[in-house]
């Protein structure tokens, strides 16, 4: 079964994790640039990077990203010359970004450094980009405006979010790569990832989520929250600032018009009649995705679902 899954960093890595463990899955995911971000010189692809350390397994699985055995000396030495070092890039991590860099300004397109550093690392999914254009997510709080690495890394998410903008989104272009595996997939799985910051920059690229609502794949969800609660990360508190139900409810309207159904936890079951009343199906299991069978269970649950639905 062919299966392109929408993801985001952490949550999306997991999911993707899940489905890559599965016999007769092929896998496409196309994931998130816009916490993409210059530091020191070098182009830093959080969300791109987090995909392919985890299936690579060399990911830090206590922090859920990184590289795991990771040192710090290089930023050691920048903070010595006086440099922000708020953004923790380990000395592994920075070999990567000057090779990202590098191709970058050589004009190799970010789509094709993506999937070499993959095949590099035997990263055997494919990890796709939704655009190869600049696309960056800029947080207003009470302050102005912040990149989304100040506000997530530097700020700890602190500040209230007033408003959320992906600045390039306008005129960014889809990447062919993400078109056909949008078309062409009989699944499309939509990772519990920040609805707001991960999964919306990859949808409002012009195109793709026309791609994905004309695609005639079955379009599965999973909500990133479990009883009203995230796992991590700032989604409960943005999806409160901005108006939406911090909870399955509130993904479920979020993505009603381009899923077919949605994968709740079962504490969520009490939201069922009210998830269904948006034109969706429910799976509901235990969500939370701790270990690799975790994972593979939650992902051979959903590709079940798929091929019932056949
Ligand atoms: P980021 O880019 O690293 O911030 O990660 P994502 O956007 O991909 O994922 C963040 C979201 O993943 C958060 O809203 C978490 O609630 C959700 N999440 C993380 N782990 C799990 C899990 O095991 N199960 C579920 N259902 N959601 C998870
Ligand atoms: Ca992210």
């Amino acid at each position: 079964m062919k299966v392109t899954l929408l993801a985001g960093g952490v949550g999306g890595a997991k999911m993707a994790e899940g489905l890559a463990a599965l016999p007769d899955v092929d896998l496409s995911i196309i994931g998130n640039v816009a916490d993409d971000d210059a530091f020191h010189g070098l182009w830093v692809s959080p969300d791109i990077d987090t995909l392919t350390y985890s299936l690579a397994d060399v990911i830090d699985r206590t922090q859920g990203w990184g590289v795991a055995d990771e040192g710090h000396r290089a930023l050691q030495t920048l903070s010595k010359l006086g440099a922000e070092t708020w953004m923790t890039l380990g000395d592994r991590d920075f070999g990567l970004h000057i090779h990202r860099t590098m191709r970058r300004a050589k004009g190799d397109r970010p789509s094709d450094i993506a999937r070499d550093v993959a095949n590099a690392f035997g990263v055997k999914p494919q990890i796709l980009l939704p655009t190869d254009d600049v696309v960056q997510t800029r947080v207003r709080t009470d302050d102005g405006w912040l990149s989304f690495q100040e506000y997530f890394v530097r700020e700890r998410c602190a500040p209230e979010v007033r408003e959320l903008a992906v600045h390039g989104l306008s005129d960014a272009r889809p990447t062919p790569e993400a078109l056909e595996a949008i078309a062409g997939a009989d699944l499309i799985v939509v990772a519990p990832s920040n609805p707001l910051v991960s999964i919306a920059p990859i949808l409002d690229v012009p195109g793709i989520r026309a791609a994905v609502s004309d695609a005639a794949a079955l379009k599965v969800a999973v909500s990133p929250f479990i009883g009203g609660k995230v796992v991590k990360g700032p989604a409960d508190k943005m999806m409160k600032a901005l108006g939406e139900r911090p909870d399955a409810l509130g993904v479920a309207r979020r993505y009603a018009s381009i899923i077919d159904a949605l994968m709740i936890d079962r504490v969520d079951a009490p939201l069922g009649a009210e998830i269904r009343a948006e034109g969706l199906d429910i799976l509901s299991s235990a969500t939370l995705m701790k270990s690799r069978d975790d994972k593979a269970r939650l992902a051979s649950e959903i590709v079940d679902y798929a091929r019932a639905q056949q």
